[in-house]
């Protein structure tokens, strides 16, 4: 099977195809970034996750969280769940680690503003 996709490494933003039955060939590339993000996107496609967390403050109730490394997109919504639960308490700096780890994996949760009261 063919999978057509664009690649966003840069802004020339190439048509890529992947043949999944010749070893997942790519083609359409102008750089060999698009190698590697055309394979990387059929064999094991991850994403940066962005959410909110609840904070006790009256001021901001919520605070903005990202991954900071991408983790695979089968792993979104059970890495979503374990914010749920979650209430942080100020002074949260930018930066800061919320989850550690996240599912196993070599990426963490972090705080991605300020909420100081
Ligand atoms: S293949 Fe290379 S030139 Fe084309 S969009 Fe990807 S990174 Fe940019």
């Amino acid at each position: 099977m063919v999978k057509e996709l664009i690649c966003i490494v840069c802004p020339q933003g190439c048509h890529l195809t992947v043949d999944e039955e010749k070893d997942c060939q790519v083609s359409g590339n102008r750089c060999a970034r698009g190698v590697a993000y055309g394979k990387s996107e059929v064999m094991n496609p991850t994403r940066i996750l962005t959410s909110t967390v609840c904070v006790r403050s009256a001021l901001h109730p919520r605070c903005p969280v990202k991954t900071d490394r991408p983790i695979p997109k089968k792993d979104l919504l059970r890495a979503m769940t374990l914010l749920d639960d979650m209430v942080l308490v100020p002074p949260v700096r930018r930066g800061d680690v919320v989850i550690a780890k996240v599912l196993g994996h070599s990426c963490d949760f972090v705080a991605t503003r300020d909420i100081l009261e």
